[in-house]
């Protein structure tokens, strides 16, 4: 069950604000009714506040990445060794049509725990083709901040269990989204997810524009992740991804492009003007050998960049401490020592991923009358001693997972003292295994209908069994 809304204060803690100067401050900080309502020195605790104690502790604003598929998190570990159109076709594609409903709500509730456990306290997700109404269920009784949308798929060459017409995937959509956008005050938003150029026709993505524009839905895509996609996605439209989705109507302040690791100096100027965001995920990139994205650049150029892990299938964590370490040192060999500083890479974070989904008035810093979504991150442990002059490079380069103490959103304590409140972490880690494995069953038995996407018989996904755990047989 969901926690109530608690009044609390959080005392004598390091509040690092991601406010519009950066500001560090010592001082108490006052939630009330799901927001921020004090900061500031010696403030006295309201009749029954919690009061917590937060002397050695840094109070961040709560993580937000901006890309995540919680219906991959069941997959993690099952798709290793494999470059992005394989690791989609051949793994990732018959997985996720042999999900049904149960096992979705199981993939989305582990990716949850994750999440909120390492300090992540709101998402921009997309989902797979079906069942979206179990993943959104799992979401509702989390209290994790949420946008996100069913997938849209609609290509000729999409595998049978979720291609689906272009108006079957619209009409869906809109009905989802009628039913969840603006759900708990608002923590649950809808977004319309066409999963890539290729997966869809251009008549798709061109509703999909029409159709954001007209229930104020924000967009969420991939493009430009790995050359081979963007060498396909230029054979068919005679350009380069970003610049196709321009062509589309779907660039703009509404839309987040996850990935935009190729592209030429066209693409980043339409990026720049048109006010979209890239979402750079550096783990995602490294594990499926896809390249490096030129943060530096974007930023330079004007580009709200935002950070999100991907999916536990590609990356294979959900941890932002481990994307924000790779995006403060990736870009360091080739930008030089300077070319992303720790208090950048925070934004990212947290107030770029809250521009990125249009909430930057609501949530991503530290001020008065802003959402109470706060991670608390203990100073304490051998590694992140001695304390240097600058919390933003200790988050960046020391921290980890491990120290994050509580997570609250709206208000709602979803962590407190490293224990999740209302998902019982142990029990789910311990059916994961359980659950995959039904999953796995039905890809074996429905594959004969996905033929493009069937595993082929070296590389197959196969049920787990007892201690083998169904790791991916070794290539020929
Ligand atoms: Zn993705």
């Amino acid at each position: 069950m969901l926690p109530l809304r608690r009044t609390m204060l959080l005392r004598g803690g390091t509040l690092v604000t991601m406010d519009p100067a950066r500001s560090v401050v010592r001082a108490d900080l006052l939630v009330e009714e799901g927001r921020i309502a004090r900061i500031g020195p010696r403030l006295r605790a309201p009749p029954k506040a919690a009061v917590l104690d937060c002397a050695r502790k840094l109070v961040i604003p709560g993580l937000v990445q901006s890309h995540t598929h919680l219906c991959q998190t069941l997959f993690r570990n099952q798709a290793d060794g494999l470059e992005l159109l394989d690791w989609l076709s051949r793994r990732i594609w018959p997985l996720e049509a042999a999900h049904d409903a149960r096992s979705l709500r199981f993939s989305a509730r582990l990716g949850i725990a994750e999440l909120l456990l390492s300090g992540t306290t709101c998402i921009l997700d997309m989902g797979t083709v079906h069942h979206t109404d179990a993943l959104l269920r799992a979401v509702l009784d989390s209290g994790l901040r949420y946008t996100g949308g069913k997938c849209l798929m609609d290509a000729p060459d999409c595998p049978e269990g979720l291609r689906e017409s272009t108006s079957q995937a619209l009409a869906g959509a809109e009905r989802l989204g009628a039913r969840w956008h603006g759900k708990d005050e608002g923590r649950i938003r809808w977004a319309l997810c066409p999963r890539f150029a290729l997966s869809c026709t251009e008549e798709l993505l061109r509703r999909v524009a029409e159709l954001g524009e007209r229930r104020g839905w924000m967009v969420h895509t991939h493009a430009s992740e790995n050359r081979d996609e963007v060498a396909r996605v230029r054979q068919r439209t005679g350009m380069g991804n970003v610049a196709f989705l321009r062509r589309v109507g779907l660039c703009g302040p509404a839309t987040a492009i996850a990935h935009c690791v190729h592209l030429d100096a066209g693409e980043v100027r339409i990026l720049a003007e048109s006010g979209a965001t890239a979402v750079h995920c550096p783990g995602a990139n490294l594990k499926l050998a896809s390249g490096i994205a030129d943060v530096p650049r974007l930023l330079r150029s004007g580009v709200n960049v935002a950070l999100g892990s991907d999916s536990a299938a590609c990356n294979n964590t959900l941890d932002a401490f481990h994307e924000m370490r790779l995006a403060g040192t990736l870009h360091l060999p080739r930008g030089g020592a300077r070319a992303m500083p720790a208090s950048e890479v925070l934004a990212m974070a947290t107030i770029r991923g809250a521009r990125a989904l249009g909430l930057e008035s609501e949530i991503g810093s530290l001020e008065v009358g802003k959402k109470a979504d706060l991670t608390v991150v203990d100073l304490s442990a051998p590694h992140l001693a001695p304390s240097g002059p600058d919390p933003h490079s200790t988050l960046v380069y020391s921290a980890c997972k491990t120290d994050v103490t509580d997570t609250i959103v709206d208000g709602r304590w979803l962590v407190r003292d490293r224990k999740l409140v209302s998902l019982d972490a142990a029990d789910l880690a311990g059916r994961a295994a359980a659950e995959v494995a039904k999953v796995l069953d039905r890809v074996i038995r429905t594959s004969p209908r996905d033929r493009p996407a069937r595993p082929d018989p070296e590389r197959s996904v196969r049920p787990r069994r007892a201690g083998s755990a169904g790791a991916p047989r070794k290539r020929g």
